[in-house]
């Protein structure tokens, strides 16, 4: 392992992202193949190492990234795959989407006018249609009105329509009416499909199912499962549990600078929102908000410490953070501690933790700063 210091740092499991992998290629038809969502610095998780994995250790073929530079970085590492943008590339860098091979998420006529204004070679693209997001792309009332101008882009010089997509708001939802939702939304897509094909135009690609719909509503018709947290093992929403096997893949740690006895009313760190009820042992923690460790998590979150949970004490500083380890009489300076991961019988999971502070799991892994290093296990 190459060295780095113990201050901070998130371990990342190459073995838990390749079996989460297998399990999602189990959920889904055979004709649908994985579009691993590497977006965001592969969830928090560091792109270069992950997406090597994927792509040489489990053979995944396509990308779905969220910008131009992320498309670019995986590019590098992934000269044959097939990388989608999601989001908005400004039209001036088209003849770079065309220079890497990339395809472009294309969310109206003009502006995939746009792009090929801009690029001298053939701009790839998938068209987005928003069915019910209300985010990207166009928005129809009628399947065959939609079909008609992708039928129209299709004739745009140098513009390479391959395929259709859509993403669903609440696939993460069993509630009857949120099953409806995703049900029309699912409906509006397929029949835009099947209306294109009707016309004589039978694109390779049709897909709409994001992690939570690969787990809960997975359909042979979408072409590419864009799965995106599952693939990190983490839930597209905590209320529904996610299929059997699939586990976190990161755990964050961090060490105890010092351990101190102190007496009743002693107070603990910024804004003395904490004060010692009584003697108690507060070890400070080399971890803080600057490493993407929420500061609304003060006096609220619980940190692993020999396999015991030990309470934030007082609020989270940009560095440190101290915890309550009265119950922990062998805790000591230089001791590795769990802020998300297992230790012995006790595990924290990014999910718990955005519950805690009111976010999702998503956010969690995301926002673990820059500064904390990235280490891969292969195990
Ligand atoms: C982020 C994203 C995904 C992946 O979502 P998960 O819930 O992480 O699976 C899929 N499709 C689009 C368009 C996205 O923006």
């Amino acid at each position: 392992m190459k060295p780095y210091l113990k201050r901070a740092w998130a371990e990342v499991s190459l073995d838990k992202l390749k079996k989460n992998i297998s399990i999602i290629r189990s959920l889904n038809s055979p004709g649908t193949d994985i579009m691993a969502v590497v977006k965001a610095d592969a969830y928090g998780h560091g792109y270069e190492r992950v997406v090597c994995c994927l792509a040489e250790e489990c053979g995944i073929k396509y990308f779905a990234v969220s910008n131009l530079d992320e498309a670019i970085a995986v590019r590098e590492y992934c000269p044959e795959a097939e990388i989608l943008i999601l989001g908005y590339t400004p039209p001036e860098y088209a003849h770079e989407i065309s220079e890497y091979n990339i395809i472009q998420g294309v969310v109206s006529t003009e502006y995939a006018e746009d792009l090929c204004r801009n690029s001298p070679g053939t701009v790839r693209c998938h068209v987005k249609i928003d069915t019910g997001m209300g985010r990207i792309g166009l928005r129809y009332d009628r399947p065959e009105d939609c079909a008609r101008e992708i039928a129209d882009m299709t004739k745009i010089e140098r513009l390479s329509v391959e395929g259709i997509y859509t993403h669903f708001a609440v696939a993460d939802s069993d509630s009857p009416d949120n099953i409806a939702y995703t049900d029309k939304q699912e409906r509006f897509i397929i029949d835009t499909y099947d209306a294109l094909a009707d016309m004589g135009i039978r694109l390779p690609h049709l897909h709409f199912m994001n992690s939570a719909a690969t787990c809960y509503r997975n359909s042979s018709r979408s072409t590419l499962s864009r799965a995106g947290i599952i693939i990190y093992g983490l839930h597209p929403d905590v209320s529904l549990e996610i299929p059997e096997g699939l586990e976190p893949v990161m755990e964050l740690k961090a060490v105890i600078s010092q351990v101190k006895t102190v007496p009743a009313g002693t107070c603990i760190s910024y804004g003395r929102t904490f004060t010692a009820p009584e003697e108690m042992r507060v070890a400070t923690v080399t971890i803080g908000y600057a490493d993407g460790y929420s500061r609304l998590l003060s006096s609220k979150g619980e940190i692993l410490v020999h396999g015991k949970r030990c309470r934030i004490v007082g609020r989270v500083c940009m560095d440190q953070l101290m915890i309550d380890v009265s119950g922990v009489p062998e805790a000591k300076s230089g001791d590795i501690v769990t802020l998300i991961g297992r230790d012995g019988d006790e595990m924290i999971t990014a999910d718990d933790l955005a519950s805690v502070y009111g976010t999702i799991g998503y956010e969690v892994v995301c926002g673990i700063s820059k500064r904390v290093p990235r280490i891969y296990f292969e195990s």
